[in-house]
C-alpha cells in the first residue's frame, strides 16, 4: 500500500474476477489506490472436495495473474481469519472495505462480523447474482413460492445500474503466497481465471440455440458448463444473459435457467435453513432409512441402476454431474432407498466443483418433494425409464460404466432383466463384474409413497 493518498479494500470472495464486478467498480473510483484481497478459508477449503478445492485454488492464482497483468498490481492473499486481516489493512487513509454479498448462512454470519470488526464504512454490493434479494416480488410484496411466477417477474425486473470502474491505482503490496496449495490442489479442472471462463462462454454461444433440444441429453455436450464461472464468480450472470441475448427459443430457455439459479438464492436468503430443515416442515417427520451400505453403493455407483452409477461415478471422477442425472440420482437415494435427502445434500456439496449451498439444497429439496415448489410426492422417477429416454442407446452408461459397455443398447438400461446369454455375451455377470439392483424400484415406490403418505395424514 502507498503510503499517501486514499486507500479502497476490494475483498474478493465468490466474484473472482474484475469485469463487470460493482465492488471493485466503486472501490476504483472511490480512492487513489485499491487494495485488492482475498482470503482464503480453512473452513471452507477443508468442506471442499478435490476437484473444487484445485478449481478455486486455480481461480483465484488467476485473478492474482489477472490483476498483475491489467493494472500491474497484485491481489494480497492471507490465509487467517478475514475479520483480522481486513481490520488490520484498515487504517486512517481507508475510505471503506468494498464487497459483493453473498446468500449462505455462513458467510451472512461472517460477514457481519467482519463489518462489526471494521473501523471504516463498509459498501456491498450484489455482483453475484442477476437481481438482488428482495428485488423480485410478487403484487403482495412477497418472494413467490412457485417458480415461474418469479421467474414471470425476474423477466420485466428493472435491471439495477451498476457503474463503471474509476482510475485508482492498484497496491502492490505482498501477501503470502498460494504456490505450495496450488501444487498439491493440482491442476483446476477447468481452465481457471476471466479468460477460462471467456472462452467457455463463447463456445457456448456456438451451440446454445439447440439448447432446447440438448440439455437433456448427458451423453453430450448439451448445456453450458458455465456453473462453475458462475459459482466463483468469474462470470456475472448479467454479462453472461447480455452476451447471449434471447433472440432465439434456446437461448431463451438458457436465460430462463439464470433466474432459477436467483430463484434458490433468493430462497436461501429468506429461508436460511434450505439446506437443514424441509422448507415444507411436516416432511421432517418422514421415517426415514438410514442404511449405511445403500448410501455407500449410491455413493460409489454401484446401486446395479445403471443410469444412477453412471451419473455417481463422473461426480467422484470429476466433481460434476449432468443436470438430468443430478435429477435421477439424488430421486434414487430419497425415493429407492428412502434416505434423507439431507445426506445427499452434503455429498454432492461436498464433490461438486460447482456446489452452491442455495442451488443444492433448493434442488434437494425440490426432487424430495418437500421444497416451496415441489414436484408432488407421489411422482416418482423410475430410474429405468429415465435413462432409456435420455440415455437411449447408453452412450452416457458406456461412457461411465465401461463393464456394461458391450451390451446392446436394449439390456444396457437393465441388465438384472436381460436374457442370461446376453449378459453372458457381453461378459457381464451380476453380483460379480456388475452389481444386482440394490432394491427393487416397484418394491421401494410403496414404500415410499406410504413414507410420505403417512406424514401428510398425521
Ligand atoms: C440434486 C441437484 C443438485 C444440484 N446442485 C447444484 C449446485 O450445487 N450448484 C449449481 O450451480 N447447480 C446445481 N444444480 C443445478 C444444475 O444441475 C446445474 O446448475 C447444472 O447442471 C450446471 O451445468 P450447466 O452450467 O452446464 O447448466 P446449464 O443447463 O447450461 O444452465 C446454465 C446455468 O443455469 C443455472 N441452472 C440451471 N439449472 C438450474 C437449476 N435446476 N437450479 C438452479 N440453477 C440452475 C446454473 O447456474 C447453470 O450454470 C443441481 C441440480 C440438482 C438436481
Amino acid at each position: 500500500m502507498s503510503e499517501s493518498g486514499t486507500n479502497a479494500i476490494v475483498w474478493f470472495r465468490r466474484d473472482l474476477r474484475l469485469s463487470d464486478n460493482p465492488a471493485w467498480a466503486v472501490a476504483t473510483g472511490s480512492a487513489d489506490e485499491v487494495v485488492p484481497v482475498f482470503v482464503l478459508d480453512d473452513t471452507l477449503l477443508d468442506a471442499a472436495g478435490p476437484f473444487r478445492r484445485a478449481q478455486l485454488l486455480g481461480e483465484v492464482a488467476a485473478l492474482d495473474a489477472t490483476i498483475r497483468e491489467h493494472t500491474g498490481g497484485r491481489l494480497f492473499l492471507r490465509r487467517a481469519d478475514p475479520a483480522q486481516v481486513l481490520a488490520d489493512l484498515v487504517d486512517d487513509r481507508t475510505v471503506g472495505v468494498f464487497w459483493n454479498d453473498d446468500v449462505a448462512p455462513y458467510a451472512t454470519a461472517r460477514d457481519a462480523r467482519v463489518e462489526a470488526a471494521l473501523s471504516c464504512p463498509v459498501q456491498r454490493f450484489w455482483g453475484t447474482l442477476f437481481h438482488r434479494p428482495g428485488s423480485v416480488l410478487t403484487g403482495k410484496g412477497t418472494l413467490s413460492k412457485v417458480f415461474t411466477p418469479f421467474y414471470n417477474r425476474w423477466i420485466v425486473t428493472d435491471v439495477d445500474p451498476w457503474p463503471t470502474p474509476g482510475s485508482a491505482s492498484v497496491a502492490t503490496g505482498p501477501g503470502e503466497s498460494l504456490d505450495a496449495l496450488v501444487q498439491a490442489a493440482g491442476p483446476a479442472p477447468l481452465p481457471p481465471g476471466e479468460a477460462g471462463a471467456a472462452d467457455r462462454l463463447a463456445d457456448w454461444a456456438r451451440r446454445a440455440d439447440n439448447y432446447l433440444t440438448d440439455r437433456d441429453t448427458p451423453s453430450i455436450e448439451g448445456t453450458s458448463m458455465l456453473s462453475s464461472d458462475l459459482k466463483f464468480g468469474t462470470l456475472s450472470p448479467r454479462h453472461i444473459a447480455q452476451y447471449l441475448g434471447t433472440t432465439t427459443s434456446g437461448r431463451e430457455g438458457f436465460v430462463r435457467q439464470l433466474s432459477w439459479r436467483d430463484w434458490w438464492a433468493h430462497t436461501l436468503y429468506e429461508f436460511p435453513a434450505l439446506t437443514t430443515a424441509s422448507v415444507r416442515p411436516e416432511y421432517d417427520n418422514i421415517a426415514w432409512r438410514y442404511d449405511e451400505a445403500d448410501f455407500s453403493a449410491w455413493a460409489t455407483g454401484q446401486t446395479g441402476y445403471p443410469i444412477v452409477d453412471a451419473g455417481m461415478r463422473q461426480l467422484a471422477q470429476t466433481g460434476w454431474m449432468h443436470n438430468r442425472v443430478r435429477m435421477i440420482t439424488a430421486s434414487f437415494l430419497v425415493k429407492d432407498l428412502l434416505i434423507d435427502w439431507r445426506h445427499g445434500e452434503r455429498h454432492f456439496r461436498k464433490l461438486l466443483i460447482d456446489a452452491d449451498l442455495a442451488q443444492n439444497g433448493g434442488n434437494w429439496q425440490w426432487v424430495a418433494g418437500t421444497g416451496p415448489d415441489a414436484a408432488p410426492y407421489f411422482r416418482i422417477f423410475n430410474p429405468t425409464s429415465q435413462s432409456r429416454k435420455f440415455d437411449p442407446h447408453g452412450a452416457y452408461i458406456r461412457t461411465w460404466v465401461p463393464e456394461l459397455s458391450a451390451l446392446d443398447s436394449k439390456a444396457i438400461h437393465e441388465p438384472a432383466a436381460a436374457a442370461p446369454l446376453d449378459l453372458a455375451g457381453a461378459g457381464v455377470i451380476l453380483g460379480d463384474t456388475y452389481p444386482a439392483p440394490i432394491v427393487d424400484h416397484a418394491f421401494a415406490r410403496e414404500r415410499t409413497l406410504a413414507a410420505y403418505k403417512a406424514v401428510k395424514e398425521s
